[in-house]
């Protein structure tokens, strides 16, 4: 087989292709051959170092492809999570690492068998940013009718599926995004109004937007640049959700920020939390599976790499110039 491996933290350039026997499953795992896996932030902030690997590692959380071989060992109940995979099947999953590659082991409770008329193309882009997505905007702060939410980065692969499933909680939607080609994109998504964060002072275009009022819950990815603005912008009793941090780690913070006539609420969810168990794993991956093949969510796949190229997909994802979904094709 063939795997992305690093051996230190640092820039792309840590990633190295190499050749190395092919594994075997083991009890609870299935070798599965991958045809698409999925490039995230968190691949970035492992590679540098910011969340600690044991290395080396093969990066890579989520991927689509097909089941070559289930290890040895009694299928355990449906109860305590069986695989619903057998060989031959198509499926996708989110795994913990070891993605970028041709053969990954994955556990077997996490195999998502794929729908019907999915591709693996869309089965690989749909699994961690989609559930993501489904997660903030039904469980973090579940929205509502009349709620008023802001997406930074509407653009992003996570972004322009939480604008999708945002209006569909019925919610208005106001994205930041750094270009008009990415505002035309989050516009496209479902986003009512687009903010160029980039130019314009995003904190009063959200006072003017919503006459003065705020947004009940804001969905900060980019951290840094944006966390303390961005608390500003929430109405009494409004959500911080802080779910990643593409600028940078946002600054410490005082709860004392929290107090007072808005009495906000802060978060940090990780999605690895929240499907944890498998119950919740299934029914947030098929929601969003299913959403896909009943073309209610759109997926954009923004650009695909050779598995050899995942240096050149990282250095894109990380200087902004990707939109939607970013794909290496082992
Ligand atoms: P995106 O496709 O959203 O790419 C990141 C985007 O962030 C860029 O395109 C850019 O959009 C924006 N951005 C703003 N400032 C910067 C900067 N200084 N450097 C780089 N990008 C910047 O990535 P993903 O969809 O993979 O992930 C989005 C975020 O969500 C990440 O922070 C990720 O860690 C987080 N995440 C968290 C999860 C969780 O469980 N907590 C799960 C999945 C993702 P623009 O050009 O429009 O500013």
């Amino acid at each position: 087989m063939k795997a992305i491996v690093y051996s230190e933290y640092g820039g792309p350039e840590v990633l190295k292709v190499e050749e190395r026997p092919t594994p075997t499953p083991g009890p609870g795992q299935a070798l599965v051959k991958v045809a698409a896996a999925g490039v995230n932030f968190i691949d970035i902030y492992q590679r540098m170092g910011w969340y600690k690997l044991n290395l080396p590692a093969i990066p890579g959380s989520e991927g689509a492809g097909i089941v070559e071989a289930i290890g040895p060992g009694p299928a355990p109940s449906p109860l305590e999570g069986a695989t619903e995979a057998r060989p031959g099947d198509r499926v996708a999953w989110l795994g913990g690492l070891g993605c970028y590659t041709t053969h990954a082991l994955v556990p077997t409770d996490r195999l998502i068998r794929l729908p019907e008329g999915l591709s693996f193309e869309q089965g690989a882009a749909a699994i961690l940013q989609g559930m993501t997505a489904h997660v903030l905007a039904t469980r973090t702060y579940p929205l509502k009718p009349g709620d008023r939410c802001l997406v930074h980065a509407a653009a992003g692969g996570v972004g322009l599926l939480l604008c999708q499933i945002a209006k569909m909680q019925g919610a208005t939607v106001i994205g930041t995004v750094s270009t008009a080609e990415k505002a035309a994109l989050a516009k496209a998504a479902g986003a009512d109004e687009v903010i160029l964060y980039t130019q314009q002072d995003f904190l009063a275009e959200v006072k003017r937007i919503t006459a003065g009022q705020g947004v009940q819950v804001v969905y900060d990815s980019v951290g840094k640049d944006t966390f303390d603005k961005s608390l500003d912008c929430l109405a009494p009793l409004g959500y911080m959700v802080t779910f990643g941090q593409s600028s940078g780690f946002p600054p410490l913070f005082d709860v004392q920020r929290l107090a007072g006539l808005r009495s906000l609420f802060l978060t940090r969810p990780s999605l690895f939390a929240y499907v944890a168990a498998r119950p919740d794993y299934l029914r947030h991956a098929h929601a969003v599976l299913d959403m896909i093949a009943a073309g209610q969510l759109k997926l954009r796949i923004g650009a695909t790499y050779p598995l050899e190229q995942a240096a050149a997909a990282h250095i894109a994802l990380a200087s902004r110039r990707t939109t939607g979904k970013v794909l290496l094709a082992p």
